[in-house]
């Protein structure tokens, strides 16, 4: 692996060692990072990304989900160059695009009534926080651990590593950021409303926000009835219940996970597709009576839900994510890349068990894991919220060899001309054909 990277990655190698004087740890972009160095990319096509060196490579990072329709799809981009043709990048003022965008969303998720883009996912969670609390008149939100819902400072709690609460990932946020944030254990429906009963002591519960396909866009897979459980806790709680589809929206399926999983959430959480893997992209939408808190005022006699960014929902980003969504409703995209996915994990499986691996390959259509053995079969029961420090750190050893491990995996990838994400997950898009598949395997 080494030997790929010395011979084959040169020009990668200097552009690294210079971003490493200008940039914090010489990437902007915490996927990038790969060992013993990140490769630099220059060219972006179908199922193929290309390094500065020329080095090819089949793309199952798709930028962390959104190029589901192959990378550098020519029908968006056309239309972005048309647009920026006739009215440049951004205007601050209301473009029809931003209409064709929140029309199709409706379309595809009947249950999506209104939708405002917003700049990023992050951003989109904090407003759905933000439209529940007004909604619901409560404080709490609670959380899967490990999640991933963005990173500002009331999420950075059990962001990917379960009970990890803020230690790992973030310091710089003070306690009272997070401090009406709950954490449950992904798939644990009592644990669930444990928290929703507690906290109608505490101020109750605004939202339960989950990743449809649990926790980090399903590397903890959680039970095909595990979402409508929460569903009804909502409603007994007086809750709202707020789907992340950042990932899984007009991916798992057109109508999202909602529709794969045939669950009406309250809310819906978009990033990255809605504007079709360009920049800036997320939204958040839902019932009237919810999404509308976004543009109440006086004049309502309700309280706003105030959202807001320079960039957000301008021209270029509403008129890509509306052709994606349109493109990916013509071609069939979902079920397309979804079938690769069975073929790749299919080919995966064989390999392990050939093999005697200790790694397991699952998939959720175009989403697919590869993981170590020793960090599925983790009971988190023996340590979450019983403040045993050693069951933490247990788990904490075991996933720090996992990450040691995916990253050499990563590596290891790599220097066979596969990029995945982390080493541990592979998205596949529509321009993942039998044979690249069979290739990659
Ligand atoms: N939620 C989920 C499920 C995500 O995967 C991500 C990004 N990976 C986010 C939220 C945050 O989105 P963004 O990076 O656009 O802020």
């Amino acid at each position: 692996i080494l030997k790929y990277y010395d011979d084959q990655c040169k020009q990668s190698k200097e552009v690294f060692d210079e971003a490493q004087k200008y940039i914090p740890g010489g990437v902007q972009h915490n996927l990038a990072f790969n060992k013993p160095f990140p490769v630099c990319f220059s060219k972006a096509e179908g199922a193929y990304l290309y390094d500065k060196d020329g080095n090819q490579y089949i793309d199952f990072l798709q930028a962390g989900g959104p190029t589901i329709l192959g990378s550098n799809y020519p029908v968006i981009r056309d239309a972005v160059i048309d647009l920026l043709q006739t009215c440049g990048p951004v205007t601050g003022l209301l473009h029809e695009a931003e209409l064709l965008i929140a029309k199709e969303i409706n379309h595809c998720m009947p249950n999506v009534e209104m939708f405002r883009m917003l700049g990023s996912g992050t951003e989109s969670v904090m407003a759905a926080i933000r439209i529940s609390r007004i909604a619901t008149g409560h404080k709490r939100i609670i959380k899967v651990g490990g999640g991933y819902h963005g990173w500002s400072d009331q999420m950075v709690y059990g962001l990917k590593i379960p009970g990890s609460r803020n230690l790992l990932e973030s310091h710089g946020i003070p306690r009272k950021c997070f401090a009406l944030t709950d954490e449950v254990r992904p798939n644990d429906l009592d644990m669930l409303e444990g928290f929703l009963r507690i906290n109608r002591l505490k101020g109750g519960t605004a939202c339960v926000i989950v990743e449809p396909v649990g926790p980090e866009s399903g590397t903890r897979p959680v039970a095909a009835e595990y979402n409508k459980g929460v569903r009804s806790l909502c409603d007994k709680y007086g809750a709202l219940m707020v789907f992340d589809e950042v990932v899984t929206g007009f991916r798992v399926a057109l109508s999202g996970a909602q529709g794969y999983f045939d669950v009406v959430p309250d809310l819906t959480v978009f990033g990255k597709i809605v504007a079709g893997g360009y920049p800036s992209a997320g939204g958040v939408g839902g019932k009237k009576e919810y999404a509308g808190l976004m543009a109440a005022g006086v004049a309502t006699g309700k309280h706003r839900a105030y959202v807001g960014g320079t960039l957000a929902a301008n021209p270029l980003s509403a008129l890509a994510g509306y052709t994606a969504i349109k493109e990916i409703e013509r071609t069939n995209a979902c079920e397309i890349a979804g079938r690769a996915g069975d073929r790749l994990t299919d080919g995966l499986k064989d390999l392990l068990a050939r093999y005697e691996l200790p790694f397991v390959a699952y998939n959720q259509g175009s989403i697919v894991h590869l993981e170590c053995t020793g960090a599925m079969s983790y009971d988190f029961s023996s340590y979450l919220f019983v403040k045993s420090a050693l069951g933490l750190l247990k788990y904490q050893d075991i996933m720090t060899e996992r990450k040691d491990s995916m990253e050499r995996m990563g590596a290891a990838y790599m220097a066979n001309g596969i990029v995945t994400l982390a080493g541990s997950r592979l998205y596949t898009s529509m321009a993942d054909t039998d044979e690249i598949i069979d290739e990659a395997l």
